[in-house]
């Protein structure tokens, strides 16, 4: 399983769980106090995306 980062909204505490890539963006329980944590999306974990390839100018496709 691929590990996904967590933010809780409740305490700002930010923490890392082994998750199904169907159930990431689900919420999570954050350890520390029992609030709901919502995922963080890496800009490594993705890979490119087309916002960030139009900022950077080095989308492998987007050449002329
Ligand atoms: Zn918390």
């Amino acid at each position: 399983m691929p590990m996904y980062e967590y933010k809780c909204e409740k305490c700002g505490e930010v923490f890392f769980e082994l998750r199904r890539a169907t159930e990431r963006e689900e919420p999570i329980v954050c350890p520390d106090c029992g609030g709901e944590g919502k995922i963080i999306f890496s800009t490594f974990a993705q890979g490119a995306s087309p916002e960030s390839c139009s900022n950077k100018g080095d989308c492998p496709s987007g050449s002329t």
